[in-house]
């Protein structure tokens, strides 16, 4: 098989998987958006990716991400930041990502609104959460999670779109699903305080490991490298 053939069947894999898992959780087939993961690989392989029908893809480092936006400045792509983001890189990719899904800060996030502001744009952003509690992962705690909400939604040009989190890595996914059944109640206790420019329509959890657990859990974006590129 070429590359473009092994991509296919891997698109067709994983996204019958969630297909699977949208059934076996009765949610609507189309209520999961599949977050191709393009760390390390080649542009080239992001165009086989979108002869594939793959729109969306995210990164996690701003100079690689900055590269391939200008690479591919001419293709209909949906670019997501996913990974941890330093605030003297904010100004690189406000206005031109969809989404941010690594904010993990309340400073991080008046950065970002900052350069929101000059640009005179509205930055879509995820609250990163450490569920897991683990050590060496960023994010805030369960705990910090409300009243970073309340702080960051009463910033201007910025808004927030829901939670996401990198759950730990594990051999069996079902260990994972706790992790997601917490963040998906988070969710949902923040949802239903209505605070003014807050939106939980999105949950972004799962990895190639345990897209398919968090799918069941209420995932409505799956972040998947390996299982799509190969290994990195
Ligand atoms: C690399 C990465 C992924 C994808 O990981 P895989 O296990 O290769 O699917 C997902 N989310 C974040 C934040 C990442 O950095």
């Amino acid at each position: 098989m070429d590359e473009r053939q092994e991509l296919q069947y891997n698109f067709d894999t994983v996204r019958e998987n969630i297909r699977k898992a949208c059934q076996r959780s009765k949610r609507p087939e189309n209520s999961v958006t599949l977050v191709a993961v393009s760390k390390f690989k080649p542009v080239s392989m992001i165009r086989n990716a979108m002869a594939c029908g793959q729109t969306v893809f995210g990164e996690n480092r701003v100079q690689e991400l900055c590269g391939k936006m200008e690479e591919l400045r001419d293709e209909e792509i949906s670019w997501h930041m996913i990974g941890h983001l330093q605030q003297n890189k904010v100004k690189y990719i406000v206005g031109k990502v969809d989404l941010i899904h690594s904010v993990d800060s309340i400073d991080l996030a008046a950065q970002i609104a900052k350069e929101a502001q000059k640009k005179g744009v509205i930055a879509d952003i995820l609250l990163e959460v450490n569920v897991a509690g683990e050590e060496s992962k960023f994010g805030f705690s369960v705990d910090e999670v409300m009243n970073a909400v309340e702080k960051i939604a009463a910033m201007k040009g910025i808004h927030i779109c829901g939670l996401m989190t990198i759950a730990p890595f594990v051999e069996d996914p079902e260990d994972n699903r706790k992790y997601f059944k917490k963040l998906y109640q988070l969710s949902v206790d923040i949802g239903v305080k209505n605070i003014d420019n807050v939106n939980m329509s999105e949950l972004s959890m799962g990895m190639t490991g345990d897209y398919e657990v968090a799918v069941e859990e209420g995932a409505t974006m799956v972040r998947v490298g390996t299982g799509l590129f190969g290994s990195r």
